[in-house]
């Protein structure tokens, strides 16, 4: 993981001790002697975490921190706060003006590289999120174009073997999430498989059960792999940690557990839990829309030609039959000529709806270009295949086709061409062509008409 980071400090050897470790880390290191430098540089440079000292003449921590946070270039930019041990109202201050996380002066090596990538993490995955909302602002797709949403609840498991602890965490984390609790580690991890959790605490008040199992075992099961999770632990048992942060706990927190640190921490894996959803889920939008007829909403040819290879090879390695259907609707030259290209869609639209409405759901039913449409039917002999074509042929035929663009009612027909999988070496290419002879013969013989391919 690269990134970089700018250290502000007013004292040269602060910075120079935290830029000497990051460096040592391959972090790329800017530095700042005071506040106003270190607004300058995030406004001129990308930066991807700032380390911010609190007391510094002039301008403070807090005011650099409001300053980032309130400005639109530089609010994405993470900020932790480096705040003195026997100060926790700064803790306090610090999350009030913005800051994502802190670190105890002196800086314990391990809690500065845990934060660190956890953080950069986190940037990595929003600053993907907002790349790809410019770019579906840009080809004009609203929906994934929010990605600034304010934070929701998040949904927090806590598992803790002792009734006082849990009452307090609970009670600390009750302004962000909501909280399950289970004090029985192995219940636990099937609750944590059960449900959706966007972080899992575990606090190892445990009789004989070692909590870093559990941890492992969350890693590896599907359901939870990518829940984060946030281990307390014991002052100086640092080999503990590392072990823990290899097995992949995201982040962990020292006891006595400061309910603002608690506040701080789970935010931050809440906000990379929803962040990380939300561009699964936007990748899983791209793919649709890559694979989806905009006028119709119904698959587009490119899907058809990728899925009907699939389709094919399923039905002959099973001995199923598949049929498709190819249908073409009549004189639409004549609609477009008449009333209108709008009035066109309209048929077009309603033409898929009545194709959507005909076909199972197993089926699959495609716009193929212009005014033809295909059905992919598994498990279809040809003589179920002319049965849906007719249904289909009569719910086009049967009813006028609205189109308020026009403010008019038009009859509309269709062609359609059926054809059945050979058993042995047919192919995508071959059954779309048979399908397709059929279709022109169902025009040449009169339109408004099914027509079967020969077998
Ligand atoms: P036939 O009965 O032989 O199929 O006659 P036809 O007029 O339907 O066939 P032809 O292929 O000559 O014309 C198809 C027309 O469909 C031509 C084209 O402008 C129109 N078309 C194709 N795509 C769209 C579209 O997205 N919207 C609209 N409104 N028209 C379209
Ligand atoms: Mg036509
Ligand atoms: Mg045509």
């Amino acid at each position: 993981m690269t990134a970089r980071i700018l250290v502000v400090d007013d004292v040269p050897a602060n910075v120079k001790l935290l830029e000497a470790r990051l460096v040592a880390e391959y972090f790329d290191v800017l530095t700042a002697g005071d506040g106003h430098a270190a607004l300058a540089t995030c406004e001129k440079t990308p930066v991807d975490l700032v380390l911010l000292d609190i007391m510094m003449p002039g301008m403070d921590g807090f005011e650099v921190c409001e300053r980032l946070k309130a400005n639109s270039r530089t609010a994405h930019i993470p900020v932790v706060m480096i705040t003195a041990l026997d100060q926790p109202s700064d803790r306090v201050r610090g999350l009030k003006a913005g800051a994502d996380d802190f670190l105890t002066k002196p800086v314990n090596d391990l809690q500065l590289m845990s934060r660190v990538k956890s953080l950069v993490r986190l940037k990595n995955v929003s600053d993907e999120l907002r790349l790809r909302a410019q770019t579906a602002q840009t080809i004009g797709l609203q929906e994934l174009a929010r990605v600034d949403r304010p934070d929701e609840p998040g949904s927090v498991l806590l598992v803790d073997g002792r009734a006082s602890s849990q009452e307090r965490l609970t009670r600390a984390l009750k302004p962000i999430a909501d909280v399950a609790v289970i004090s029985d580690p192995q219940a636990a991890l099937f609750e944590a498989a059960e449900s959706s959790f966007d972080l899992i605490i575990v606090n190892p008040n445990f009789d004989d059960y070692d909590p870093l199992r559990l941890c492992s075992q969350l890693r590896s099961l599907e359901r939870t792999r990518f829940i984060p999770i946030l281990l307390v632990t014991e002052q100086g048992n640092d080999e503990r940690i590392v072990r823990a942060l290899e097995l992949g706990v995201t982040d962990y927190i020292m006891r006595p557990v400061d309910p603002n640190e608690l506040v701080a921490r789970s935010l931050t894996q809440i906000r990379r839990k929803h962040c990380n959803d939300r561009l699964r889920a936007s990748v899983q939008q791209t793919i649709e829309l890559a694979v989806t007829d905009d006028l119709t909403g119904l698959h587009n040819r490119r899907y058809l030609e990728n899925h009907l290879k699939l389709l094919i090879d399923r039905a002959t390695t099973r001995g199923r039959p598949l049929s498709i259907c190819i249908t073409d609707i009549d004189r639409f030259k004549r609609v477009n000529d008449t009333h209108g290209h709008d009035a066109g869609d309209d048929v077009l639209r309603e033409f898929a709806n009545r194709v959507r409405a005909t076909v199972r759901g197993a089926d699959l039913a495609c716009r193929f270009g212009g005014e033809e449409f295909v059905v992919v039917m598994p498990d279809t002999t040809p003589e179920m295949a002319a049965i849906v074509a007719e249904r289909l042929r009569l719910a086009v035929e049967s009813r006028g086709f609205d189109i308020p663009q026009a403010a008019t009612v038009l009859n509309v027909t269709a062609s359609l061409g059926i054809a059945t999988l050979r058993p042995h070496g047919d192919t995508a290419e071959a059954l779309l062509k048979r399908a397709d002879m059929a279709l022109y013969q169902a025009k040449n013989g009169g339109r408004n008409r099914v027509v079967a391919a020969a077998a």
